[in-house]
């Protein structure tokens, strides 16, 4: 369990939230930015990585993995830190005004300011219908997302899905678990057929264990995971011993527990004052797709927009009293924290 204490805590990694770390820094705020996924980028790492997106000032046509990559090396003057693969649960407003949030890991992150940038809401892991697989959960045997690929250097494991996610993971963990077991309920994969190849190569050379047609259908073990039953499409069941049971079977967003903050919230949006998006709680800012007020569109642009003026809002509340005069960038560069 760790403590953070910065300016502004962003909730959320995706495009929103990172631009958001680069108008603050220009105001000389600090950021700490938290993601529920493993990784930054939010839609654009998760969903459209290979997509090229048109329509960024600027950029006739750029990658949605590029931006993301393009946005770290944009704020990296600015050092903000970042906790990634923990969910904001909640927060608690202190005496002083500041607040004081925790993640779903306990990590606590004290601030003036919180910029809620959390688009669609926390995306959580689509669970396949097997009884008892939360009683594995929690490091206990079933995994929905590869946090640290390391966790499972020589574990057996079984893999589950039929998308890129699934196909990704099977080829990076063969070099790293002992078995590795990838279970696919039909003959031919949803994710990229370069991907399918590469596992049907792995599994001719021995390296993957391939089984079509089949789904986890129970979960086993006294505490912690020990086995699971494979059932084929034909009813046939096989017992597989495993360490770990890593379904992946896709992420699907939910507002999550920024729903329940005492936010004004409308079509599961955080309502805002577009003066500076402010939501109706002092010091608590929302930016990007989680937001709603009138004329709002879900663009990347528009977000940006929207965590320059939030930037301005959120130094206004923290330092009432002194005046800001908005320079240029290109007076003195870009300046660094
Ligand atoms: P997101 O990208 O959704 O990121 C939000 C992040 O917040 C997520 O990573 C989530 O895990 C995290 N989060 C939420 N709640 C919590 C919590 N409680 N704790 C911790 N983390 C949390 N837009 C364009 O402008 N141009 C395009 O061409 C375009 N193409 C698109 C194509 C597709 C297929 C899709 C799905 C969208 C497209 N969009 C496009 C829309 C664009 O992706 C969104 O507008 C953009 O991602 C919004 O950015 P964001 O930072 O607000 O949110």
């Amino acid at each position: 369990m760790s403590s953070i204490s910065t300016d502004i805590c962003i909730i959320g990694a995706g495009p929103v939230g990172l631009f958001a770390v680069f108008e603050a820094g220009l105001l000389k705020l600090r950021c700490h930015v938290v993601d529920a996924l493993p990784q930054v980028g939010g839609q654009l790492s998760e969903i459209y990585p290979k997509k090229p997106i048109y329509d960024i000032p600027g950029f006739p046509s750029v990658l949605a993995g590029d931006l993301v990559q393009n946005l770290m090396e944009q704020i990296a003057p600015f050092h903000p830190t970042f906790t990634l693969g923990e969910r904001v649960e909640k927060f608690e407003k202190l005496d002083d005004g500041s607040f004081q949030l925790t993640t779903t890991d306990g990590t606590e992150i004290h601030c003036k300011a919180i910029a809620i940038a959390g688009g669609l809401g926390s995306f959580e892991p689509r669970k396949p219908a097997v009884e008892s697989l939360e009683s594995f959960e929690g490091g206990k045997g079933v995994y929905y997302m590869v946090r640290d690929p390391e966790h499972f250097r020589d574990k057996r494991l079984v893999i589950a899905g039929g998308g890129d996610s699934a196909l990704d993971w099977t080829i990076f963990l063969a070099d790293v678990a002992k078995e590795v077991t990838l279970v696919h309920r039909g003959t031919t994969f949803r994710g990229a057929a370069d991907s399918a190849e590469k596992v049907k190569n792995l599994h001719e050379a021995g390296k993957v264990r391939l089984v079509l047609s089949s789904n986890v259908t129970h979960v086993h073990g006294n505490g912690t995971l020990s086995h699971v039953t494979i059932t084929g499409n034909n009813g046939e069941p096989e017992q597989v011993s495993v360490d770990a049971f890593v379904p992946l079977f896709g992420l699907t967003p939910k507002l999550g527990p920024i729903g329940e903050w005492g936010l004004e919230i409308e079509d599961n949006a955080v309502k805002v004052d577009t003066l500076d998006y402010s939501t109706n709680v002092p010091g608590i800012f929302a930016i990007g797709d989680i937001n709603t007020y009138p004329g709002k569109l879900k663009l990347i642009l528009c977000g940006f927009h929207e965590a320059a003026l939030m930037a301005q809002g959120a130094y206004k509340h923290i330092y009432p009293d002194k005046k800001y005069v908005l320079k240029y960038t290109t007076v003195n560069g870009v300046p660094t924290l």
